[in-house]
């Protein structure tokens, strides 16, 4: 037996994640690696990482991740409508954001665990301002609701309603 310390290091490691897969068991819609280090994406801002966290998971606000509010919820993206929006489709092939796509993730041809994308600090750079471009997965209510089609404009300022005041108190005067 192989006593050196790179083999015992890899017995613990296959020890490990053998009990853990038997312990956790993963969830059916992530079908990713399981890593004992961190990701090089949980290195990018809390905000952007735990977007893509939730987009790799297939646990995000993009349709085609259900949720256990509405698992029947209809998955067409919100913005083509031509597929269900998966994490790939937002990335790779929507309509709407292949403008951001063909600026920014150019070289990006495949969104799998394994690819590029995920060990390449570069790449990542440009995810990150991918997914705020365009709002990718962004939560809903971060955006406030849009009127109706039918509902006229809302004047920019409206004659019969008088402007707020506001009275500035000196400390004096409590
Ligand atoms: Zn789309």
């Amino acid at each position: 037996m192989d006593n050196t310390y790179s083999a015992l290091k890899k017995r613990v490691r296959e020890a490990l994640l053998t009990e853990w897969a038997a312990l956790f068991p993963t969830p059916g819609c992530n079908h990713h690696a399981r890593p004992l280090s961190p990701r090089a994406f949980m290195g990018l801002g809390k905000f952007v990482a735990g977007r893509i966290h939730q987009n790799r998971a297939g646990k995000s606000y993009l349709a085609a991740h259900p949720t256990w509010r509405s698992p029947d919820a209809d998955t067409s993206c919100l913005r083509c409508g031509l597929e269900p929006e998966t994490f790939a489709h937002a990335i790779l092939s929507c309509f709407s954001r292949q403008n951001s796509k063909s600026r920014l993730l150019h070289s990006v041809t495949d969104v799998c665990h394994e690819g590029p994308l995920w060990t390449s600090l570069p790449l990542l750079n440009r995810l990150t301002t991918f997914i705020s471009a365009t709002s990718m997965s962004f939560p809903p209510t971060m955006f406030p609701p849009t009127p109706p089609p039918s509902s006229p404009p809302l004047p920019l300022s409206s004659p019969s309603v008088p402007p707020p005041v506001f009275r500035v108190s000196s400390l004096a005067e409590v």
